[in-house]
């Protein structure tokens, strides 16, 4: 394959050039364990603080609120358990339909543990009922978990209003802000939320680092038990290479916050609007204004999101699935569900999503060849118009 557009960037992104460089002697000359006592080590620790206080700073936080964590997914367990754990009288957890399998997966296996697990649903924009979940608050709650921005959809939930009725309430909040990070502007200082997930893979830092938000006094049990490392809210050594480049990418992140806020926004939009404009039958999901400024989920109608994904992967194009069929299976995403996408748009619902590595032309490129490869894949299509399942039978309707 020649040249490859990458628009998958909610999936992972690219390492920043200047994170792998901040890295690279921690594999070689500065490879000693930050709880030494000697200087070799000790130096390492003066490292991760530093890397500490930049991830702070993108975060509007106090260096000692950041508990590195192997993965966005760790984050997510950590929090919500370590809630769980700390709270032991309290056996009820809110949460919405739509989050990514880190939490929902989690709370599902909380529900088998005799755990009782609230999902508040989402309107056909993507947007959350926050009444519904404002109603679901019970004496027992012990932790409302919501996603700041949704992967697939991009759709940005109130989560500074989530925490106010958290706190209101005595409920712990913890946000997932995996998608969020670098691509809004956060500041704790100024935050009702106790507890926000972060993953380094998706900011431009390497994959297998992570980060969890815990505000002070916040009570929350370690997670993994273990030696004394993260103030013993996190057992096992630190993965020193990769705090050095998600300290580095946070530091990029915020100083390109507004470029991200502006070029990113501006690309995808006009994404967007090119393809809608050549393509009958096609539409964006979720919420126009409430959405991340790099995301991207458009449905078209009658055709399949993998065979579009696969003539994108000709021409060296990079985007998602929307519906994200991982099993094979004709299930649309738990997302697409949740928002009531009919079941045809559902299928053929495509992700692009952008970073800052990303070109006009390349833009240009992409905008020119997709209404070419939907009007060709719908002369072929099984789900052709005239063959369509009727959508009565498929309504997944949720109202709200
Ligand atoms: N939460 C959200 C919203 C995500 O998009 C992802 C990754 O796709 C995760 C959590 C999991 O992060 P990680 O891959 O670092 O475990």
């Amino acid at each position: 394959m020649s040249k490859v557009i990458y628009v998958d960037n909610n999936a992972t992104t690219m390492v920043a050039p200047e994170a792998l460089g901040a890295m690279q002697p921690f594999f070689s000359e500065r490879y000693g364990n930050a709880s030494s006592m000697h200087r070799f080590g000790g130096n390492v620790g003066r490292d991760l603080d530093e890397a500490r206080a930049k991830v702070a700073a993108l975060l509007g936080a106090r260096p000692e609120e950041v508990v590195f964590t192997s993965c966005g997914t760790e984050s997510d367990n950590a929090a919500v358990v370590g809630v769980l754990r700390a709270n032991p009288g309290k056996r009820h957890i809110i949460t919405t339909k739509v989050e990514h399998p880190a939490i929902r997966s989690l709370c599902q296996y909380l529900g088998k543990e005799g755990y009782e697990v609230t999902e508040a649903p989402v309107n056909r924009q993507g947007e959350l009922d926050v009444d519904f979940l404002a109603d679901s608050i019970r004496p027992d709650t012990a932790i409302i978990s919501v996603m700041w921005a949704n992967n697939e959809t991009g759709v940005i939930f109130p989560v500074e209003q989530i925490a106010e009725l958290a706190r209101a309430n005595g409920v712990m909040f913890h946000t997932d802000a995996v998608q969020a990070v670098g691509k809004l502007p956060i500041n704790m200082a100024e935050s009702r939320i106790d507890l926000l997930s972060l993953s380094g893979h998706k900011l431009h830092a390497p994959k297998g680092i992570g980060a969890l938000y815990v505000r002070r006094g916040t009570k929350l049990a370690p997670f993994l038990v273990g030696g004394h490392q993260e103030h013993g809210r996190r057992g096992g050594t630190e993965n020193t290479a990769s705090i050095v480049g998600l300290g580095k990418a946070a530091e990029l992140a915020a100083e390109r916050l507004d470029e991200e806020n502006g070029r990113i926004r501006r690309m995808r939009d006009t994404l967007e609007q090119r393809i809608i404009q050549k393509t009958p039958d096609c539409f964006v999901n979720g919420h126009p204004d409430h959405r991340l400024p790099n995301t991207s989920n458009v449905s078209f109608e009658y055709v399949e999101g993998e065979a579009i994904l696969l003539m994108l992967d000709e021409l060296g194009i990079c985007a998602s699935s929307g519906s994200a069929c991982t099993s094979g299976s004709l299930e649309p995403s738990h997302v697409m569900r949740a928002m009531g996408v009919p079941f045809t748009a559902a299928h053929g619902s495509i992700r692009f999503s952008l970073s800052v590595y990303n070109t006009d032309e390349e833009i240009d490129f992409i905008a020119e060849h997709v209404p070419d490869i939907i009007k060709r894949l719908r002369e072929i299509s099984p789900f052709a118009r005239e063959r369509a399942p009727t959508r009565a039978k498929l309504d997944y309707g949720t109202g709200f």
